[in-house]
């Protein structure tokens, strides 16, 4: 099945970390125990998930904005945050992606400004290409020869596209159900693994796989520094607004990393001095069909229930959602909400985006473009906001499941007559 069979990676690598990594210890978000730099994501004491620290170090801000502002034009900009400093010579360029201004929404719900991150433009076309370019970057220091990870869909499209320019090993497990368009997307890079079975259990089969082998599963032993990579989605918003925040953001949420790790990285820049101001109410958009995180929030619960994800948009179905708890958190403290959107909302969402601003999303992004339009409608955002919607994924990829049956676009025959009768006659 693999084109490159014979193709493996020298061993040459130590199992140690390397100096390229700036991360001093993993450390539990719960009881603040420490643990050497190591594929390693869960606390041994409480249970709790593991975060990367970094060395103290002073910033200044003036000088540290210069530094930003002369580097190159890719998530790696913002290395003096990151776990790794520089990007490996083969790496494909992945962020700085641009920050539309949609006039027109901004028109439509009477605010100041709507600003759409259009982070379907990464080189597999979804945002989850920051995230595997930090935890690829990490798994070569850590010395594996092979990566894999337990997908919805677009992650495995990224571990595929950025593992093969390294010349890594990769092992993609997806639900067999995924829509077809991202199951080309993955099988395309060999190493594709049709799961039959949902994400949950994918994650757990993936947790007995890594316990089994010496893989690196970027979102389950690389977790805390995969994680880190989605904070850039913040700094870039931050920088392209110049070095300001807006006043509310939203962004969709499946395990509730994106979201939660978009609050921290405007957070840390506020605690730099970087940004000024308030920092931004964040709102989350999960799908009605699954939709743990926005339950909990409704229901004033801290923590979320399980649930079996029964929906068609696929990069959210998440039942058991890792971030949960921290998700609530983030809405609550910043003065968001979380909230559930259905499959209609969602499809007018990704015509309203289509149709305003030129950007076909996928499933996803029609959800969090139907949170704008429902805050809007139900007289939630002011004419002072600047609001900035996170689009993490391209339309093409869900493309049956936005349009359903056949396309209802008239249909007429190569004559004027026939253009004139069916068109003209309206
Ligand atoms: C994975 C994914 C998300 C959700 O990210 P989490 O970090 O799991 O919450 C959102 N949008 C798209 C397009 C995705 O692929
Ligand atoms: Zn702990």
């Amino acid at each position: 099945m693999w084109l490159l069979d014979s193709f493996v990676l020298e061993p040459h690598f130590s199992r140690t970390k390397k100096e390229k990594m700036r991360v001093q210890n993993l450390k539990c978000n719960q009881c603040h125990s420490l643990y050497p730099v190591e594929a390693r994501y869960v606390c041994e004491r409480c249970l709790g998930p593991l975060t990367v620290s970094y060395p103290n170090q002073t910033f200044d801000a003036p000088l540290l904005k210069q530094r930003i502002l002369a580097g190159p034009q890719s998530l790696w900009r913002y290395a003096d945050f990151l776990p790794v400093s520089q990007p490996h010579p083969q790496a494909l360029p992945v962020g700085f992606t641009p920050l539309i201004r949609a006039k027109q929404l901004a028109e439509i719900f009477n605010v100041k400004d709507v600003w759409v991150k259009n982070d379907a433009v990464n080189p597999s076309y979804s945002f989850k290409d920051r995230v595997v370019s930090i935890a690829l970057h990490c798994a070569l220091e850590l010395g594996f020869t092979d990566v894999a990870c337990a997908s919805t869909g677009n992650l495995a499209n990224a571990v595929g596209a950025l593992s093969s320019a390294l010349g890594l090993n990769h092992h993609l497990l997806v639900p067999s159900s995924l829509e077809k368009q991202k199951l080309i997307a993955s099988e395309i890079y060999g190493g594709l693994i049709r799961v039959d079975g949902n994400y949950d259990q994918i994650n757990r089969l993936a947790t007995q796989l890594a316990d089994e082998y010496n893989w690196g599963f970027v979102n389950i032993n690389l977790r805390p520094f995969y994680a880190e990579g989605s904070k850039t989605l913040a700094y870039e918003v931050a920088e392209q607004l110049g070095f300001r925040s807006p006043t509310k953001v939203i962004a969709p949420i499946g395990s509730g990393s994106l979201y939660t790790k978009i609050a921290k990285g405007f957070s840390e820049w506020q605690d730099l001095g970087l940004i000024e101001g308030e920092l931004p109410a964040m709102y989350g958009a999960q799908p009605l069909g699954c939709s743990p995180v926005a339950s909990a929030f409704q229901q004033g619960e801290d923590y979320c229930n399980p649930v079996k994800p029964d929906t068609i948009v696929t990069s959210l179905a998440i039942g058991n959602p890792a971030d949960g708890a921290n998700a609530l958190a983030v809405a609550r403290e910043s003065g968001g909400a979380i909230e559930a959107i259905d499959d209609d909302e969602m499809r007018y969402g990704v015509r309203l985006l289509a149709q305003t601003t030129g950007i076909f999303t996928e499933a996803a992004g029609g959800v969090t473009t139907a949170l704008l339009n429902r805050l809007a409608r139900q007289g939630k955002l002011t004419s002072d906001d600047e609001i900035v919607i996170y689009i993490t994924g391209n339309g093409l990829k869900t493309a049956e499941t936005i349009i359903e049956g056949d396309i209802s676009s008239p249909l007429i025959k190569a004559n004027l007559e026939s253009y004139q009768e069916t068109l003209m006659a309206r």
